[in-house]
């Protein structure tokens, strides 16, 4: 019974799509028969009917074979169609004797270049036998030479132009595959080379050449499983898509087709058979598509396919991806085939998971190697400058960036100073200073928590620094603070000019990075405030006199070999001890610094000055004289003498005895330098202070 039904069907479709043929041969029947001989009729309603009725036919089967698609059959259909239409413009002037003969020539050549496999010979042969049939029967010639004649060009245009064409097409395609391969293999073979050969310190651009040689990977073995599918399944088009990020679109993952009206750009997911795949994440399959049937997205046009099959690609229930495949031959997906492309997928699903997991450990495996080599490099750091270095050289590796700068927040006077910068605007910035304002380095620093949030800078509603320090042209942008012990001592920053620079993996390990940092930084900062509390005074930031006592050794030591001089003031304040009974001891401490700082501006580079307890200061002048270090004292004693140190009772003056002693003029060892020095001390005093006396 059901045998019976199919046939019944399979007559039916033959009848349907074997109608047209039928017709043109139908059409030829009238022009072999003579219908179009002048001087039999006269151009009457018959011809016209005849022509009306081959145009209707020919606009109706070229319609339906732009639907389907050009097949064969539908291509050798509408040659036949060209020829009888050619054929009977010919009978119409006069036969093979007219002046229009040569459109018989021209049309085969015409269809034979142009139409689909072996349409083209097909139509070459037709329009012989035409010739034939309509020479001997219609135009009734004898002579077989010349009937032979005729047909026999006809069938050489037909092969020539047929012939050439196909060689022609076959060069350009060859040509052109070639072309294409050889680029493929040249990009394939750099990315796999790069990844081989990438020096661990090009950070994130080794990062970038991953990621493309991943996306290849992937894509190769993507473009393999539509092949393979495509080849065995016979398929028109096998198309994966994914969703992007917008919602209702998808985009061409891959492609194996052999259509040429494939949409580009992202597809509207629309009511069709794709739209349902996804959206109920089931299989659909659709056979005896109508023609001109709409709901595929990945066509531009109508569909011209009639078996449509869509698989969803599902990992742990989530959509990854749409497997579509379809036929232009009416033959449905079996249950067979449809396991076959399901089986596909899970296929698909692991190409991506390993290069998921794949992508995910090369990078954290990177990423753990520039961490460690900066934390053993920030360990033996021991300046703050030299840790400075090291951080900005480490986010350098882990994030590429056109601006990175390190900020220190001082807590006593609540102000950020931008201790280092490097990239665009560095030399500006660096050194700016800039009060706790509502700026992202001071968020950063109150909130102890990374901005802006995900790494988007937006300059306009945004501020780094302060409002006239503008970071110009930044997209993206990182601040993190450096923190120690729980305490804000700074931030950490990079920005860049592109988008979405700073993802989210890289924003962990600049997070790593800081928290190493900022411990860095602190320990720095406390080995540089041991230092100077080792060798400076407290009051005044003058040298302490163990510091001074040991490079005066040494200074010594150079000037007896070089054979140079070396002189020593020493400096008490006169009637000191009423000053502080009278202005109290805060402002004889200012005195002390007042005096300090004097001696510090009026000294030489390479001079030496310390406080040696209590109010009296020794100043160390090398290369110099008995007689250059009088007048060195003299410029200190003048310069106190003029300064104005404020007080509770108004402004105070001070003034200094200064004594000079010079090496090896006066002495031959420090210890000598220094009792010489007080005897001339004791003689200024003596004299009526106020005033220089060298030894
Ligand atoms: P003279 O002109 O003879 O030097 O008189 P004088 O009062 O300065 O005498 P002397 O140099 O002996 O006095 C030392 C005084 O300096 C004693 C003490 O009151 C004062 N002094 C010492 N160390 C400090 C200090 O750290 N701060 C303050 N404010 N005063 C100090
Ligand atoms: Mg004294
Ligand atoms: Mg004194």
């Amino acid at each position: 019974m059901t045998a019976l039904v199919q046939a019944a069907l399979r007559v039916r479709r033959t009848a349907r799509s074997a109608w047209g043929l039928a017709a043109g041969f139908v059409l030829a029947a009238f022009l072999v028969a003579g219908f179009f001989v002048p001087g039999s009729r006269a151009l009457g309603w018959g011809h016209i009917a005849w022509l009306c009725g081959w145009m209707a036919l020919l606009a109706h089967r070229g319609r339906q074979a732009r639907l389907y698609g050009a097949d064969p059959k539908a291509a050798f259909e509408l040659g036949v169609l060209l020829i009888v239409g050619a054929q009977a413009l010919v009978q119409l002037r006069g036969g093979v004797e007219s002046e229009l003969h040569p459109l018989m020539f021209v049309a085969v050549a015409f269809v034979a270049s142009f139409a689909e496999g072996w349409a083209g010979i097909g139509v070459t042969a037709f329009a012989a036998v035409l010739a034939l049939g309509v020479g001997r029967l219609a135009e009734h010639i004898a002579d077989p030479l010349r009937l032979g004649a005729n047909a026999f060009f006809i069938l050489c245009f037909g092969f020539l132009s047929h012939a050439f064409t196909r060689a022609e097409i076959a060069r350009v395609r060859r040509k052109s595959e070639l072309e294409l391969a050889a680029q493929q293999d040249k990009i394939r073979n750099d990315m796999r080379l790069f990844r081989l050969v990438a020096p661990s310190s090009d950070g994130v651009r080794d990062e970038e050449r991953l990621y493309q040689t991943s996306v290849q990977e992937v894509r190769q073995a993507l473009y393999h499983a539509l092949q393979l599918l495509h080849r065995t399944l016979d398929l028109h088009t096998c198309v994966l898509l994914m969703p992007t990020d917008e919602p209702e679109r998808l985009e061409i993952a891959e492609l194996v087709t052999k259509s040429d009206d494939i949409a580009d750009g992202p597809l509207c997911l629309g009511a069709g058979a794709v739209g349902a795949a996804v959206r109920r994440k089931l299989t659909t399959n659709l056979q005896q598509i109508r023609p001109g049937y709409q709901g595929i997205c990945y066509y531009r046009g109508p569909a011209m396919v009639r078996s449509f099959i869509a698989v969803p690609v599902l990992d742990r229930g989530n959509l990854r991806a749409v497997l579509c495949a379809d036929r232009v031959a009416d033959r449905p997906f079996s249950p067979e085939e449809e396991e076959l492309l399901r089986d596909s997928t899970s296929h698909i699903l692991r190409a991506f998971e390993n290069e998921r997991v794949f992508m995910a450990l090369e990078t954290s495996k990177r990423e753990q190697e520039i961490l460690y080599r900066a934390s053993q490099a920030l360990s033996t750091a021991r300046t703050q400058d030299a840790v400075m270095e090291v951080a900005l050289a480490a986010a350098e590796e882990i994030a590429p960036h056109d601006f990175a700068a390190i900020t220190e927040y001082q807590p006593e006077d609540r102000r950020h100073i931008v201790r280092r910068a490097v990239g665009d605007r560095a030399l500006e910035l660096q050194g700016l200073r800039f009060r706790d304002n509502t700026s992202l380095t001071a968020m950063v620093v109150k909130n102890r928590h990374y901005l802006p949030y995900r790494g988007d800078f937006d300059s306009k509603q945004q501020v780094l620094f302060t409002k006239k320090a503008k970071l110009r042209g930044m997209e993206s942008l990182l601040v993190l603070p450096l923190v120690s012990r729980e305490e804000p001592i700074g931030t950490l920053i990079v920005a860049a000019k592109s988008r979405g620079v700073f993802g989210a993996s890289i924003r962990e390990t600049l997070r790593a990075l800081a928290n190493q940092v900022g411990v860095a930084l602190a320990s720095a900062r406390a080995v540089r405030q041991l230092e100077e509390m080792a060798t400076t005074d407290g009051l005044t930031g003058c040298l302490n006199k163990r510091a001074f006592l040991e490079q005066m050794e040494q200074k010594l030591m150079a000037a007896q070999r070089f054979g140079r001089k070396l002189s020593l003031i020493v400096t008490d304040l006169d009637h000191f001890k009423a000053v502080n009974d009278t202005y109290g001891h805060a402002a004889g401490d200012r005195v002390l610094q007042e005096l300090g700082r004097v001696l510090t501006r009026v000294k030489r580079e390479t001079d030496l000055v310390a406080r040696f307890g209590g109010e009296e200061f020794c100043v160390l002048c090398e290369e110099t004289d008995a007689r250059g270090a009088r007048l060195l004292a003299e410029r200190v004693r003048e310069e106190l003498a003029h300064a104005e140190v404020p007080t509770d009772l108004g402004p105070l003056k001070v003034t200094a005895s200064l004594g000079v002693a010079t090496f090896p003029d006066h002495a031959s060892n420090a210890e000598q330098l220094f009792a010489q020095g007080d005897k001339a001390l004791y003689e200024a005093k003596r004299r009526g202070r106020n005033q220089v006396c060298t030894a």
